[in-house]
């Protein structure tokens, strides 16, 4: 891996210089063709991520560097762990939410997956992008059409559903409930660290050049299993917010096209993580959860910061 020279941070707003002092990024590794869904595993303290068109799932460590974890994956998307260390995916392919249970405190990539929803009231789910999962147990998770438009990402199919859902998944009585059909194409999500709002993504704007979609994040407030009073949070461009996290003050990281974006949970841009590529998604990790893993084109990248991730993603 030849060293390159990334952008320094770029300071918008005095209250994010301390989160940014001495922070710059690192190009992991390269090599895939579009990259999404990263997941920390703080069990082998390894990351996790999706290269779409490729179909398979690669991971990088900082003792092993990049390998592919999986191939012939089914087109997964977003990942997360559940509160057991089970690893979610969201899978274009099975048009489903997909699990692989943790053997031995360990994720293994032979161990066999299993569907947990795949129907909502007896109709295929779209193509499910991304999940998170709250401290309680439910799954929460988007299911615009990107995997059944083509066979690039999925497999190209008719939708089942009439529209475009956030869903909540509740294991302890399998049912699954619509949260939300607010937005056109929800995408990323995320809760605040009180996990009382929920950020979704709207990022219809991608697929429509006409400048009819969206490419905002969208708050709303958590009610049981649905979501309630949406409010427009913050407009993202160029690009999209594709993806998010949340760190522990409550700050989103989002990607847009040319950089990680960081929003005060007042909405208010702080500054920008410029990236030479495209950014995907991000996921915090590291042992202490102060670094920040970016997804973005074919590269892996990484920048420590000073602040951690949000307990529950
Ligand atoms: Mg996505």
């Amino acid at each position: 891996m030849t060293e390159f020279l990334a952008p320094p941070p770029h300071i918008l707003d005095a209250r994010l210089a301390p989160v940014f002092e001495g922070a710059a990024l690192r190009r992991l590794c390269t090599g895939a063709a579009w990259s999404e869904g990263p997941v920390w595993l703080p069990q082998d303290d390894s990351v996790l991520w999706s290269d779409i068109p490729n179909n398979r799932m690669l991971r990088w460590s900082p003792a092993d560097g990049m390998s592919v974890w999986r191939d012939q994956v089914d087109f997964t998307n977003g990942h997360a762990l559940d509160g057991a260390g089970n690893l979610l995916h969201c899978s274009h392919g099975q048009r489903a939410i997909v699990r692989t249970p943790q053997v031995g405190g360990r994720l293994h990539a032979d161990t066999p997956d299993e569907v947990v929803v795949g129907h909502f009231h007896g109709k295929r789910l779209n193509s499910p992008n991304d999940v998170v999962v709250q401290s309680n147990g439910c799954i929460w998770f988007t299911d615009p059409p990107y995997g059944i438009l083509g066979d690039r990402e999925g497999h190209k199919a008719p939708p089942e559903l009439g529209g475009n859902y956030v869903f909540c998944y509740d294991p302890s009585d399998g049912q699954l409930h619509k949260a939300s059909g607010f937005l056109q194409e929800p995408n990323g999500l995320a809760f605040s660290p009180d996990e009382s709002l929920l950020y979704v993504s709207d990022t219809s704007a991608a697929l429509r050049p006409d400048g009819t979609g969206h490419h905002h994040i969208v708050v709303f407030d958590v009610r049981e299993h649905a979501l309630e009073d949406p409010r427009v949070f913050a407009r993202v461009s160029p690009g999209v917010p594709d993806g998010f996290r949340v760190d522990h003050r409550g700050r989103i990281y989002t990607s847009s096209e040319d950089s990680v974006q960081v929003l005060h949970p007042d909405g208010t841009l702080l500054g920008k993580i410029p990236v030479p590529e495209k950014v995907g998604n991000v996921t915090f990790g590291g042992t202490r959860r102060d670094t920040l893993f970016i997804a973005a084109s074919t590269s892996l990248y990484s920048i420590v910061l000073n602040t951690r991730g949000a307990p529950r993603p």
